[in-house]
């Protein structure tokens, strides 16, 4: 845990959040202000800043998120109608909050390019 990371303190119950899934690994709860009718936020327990401080002792963990998500779209019956898994890395990429996490959004017929 990093103190005075928002998400260490949802993780660490501080802080509520709607939750969706928790398991060892990871938490994935509703983002406050979502994107899209279906909008939640897979977040490893563990304290990591951004993609970038990924280390190959997280491959297992990375994996795992695309599991999970799979498995809400499954659990969401959206799975066939598709959903989109993404990660903001530091300011130009969009992050606002330093403890990496995957944002999951579905739910509307999403655009590409993201602005
Ligand atoms: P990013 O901009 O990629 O770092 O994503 C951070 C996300 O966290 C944004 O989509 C915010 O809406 C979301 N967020 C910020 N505070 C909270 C909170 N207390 N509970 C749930 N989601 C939050
Ligand atoms: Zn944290």
């Amino acid at each position: 845990m990093s103190i005075d990371c928002l998400f260490c303190k949802i993780i660490a119950g501080e802080i509520p959040a709607k939750m969706f899934y928790e398991d060892d690994l990871l938490i994935a709860f509703a983002d406050i202000d979502p994107q899209a009718p279906h909008h939640f936020l897979i977040v490893p327990r563990k304290h990591i800043c951004t993609a970038l401080d990924l280390t190959p002792e997280d491959n297992e963990l990375i994996g795992h998120v695309y599991q999970v998500a799979g498995k809400i779209a499954r659990d969401l019956g959206i799975d066939e109608d598709g959903f989109r898994v993404v990660n903001n890395c530091n300011e130009a990429g969009g992050q606002t909050v330093w403890h990496i996490h995957f944002h999951f959004l579905a739910g509307r017929n999403l655009t590409w390019p993201p602005g």
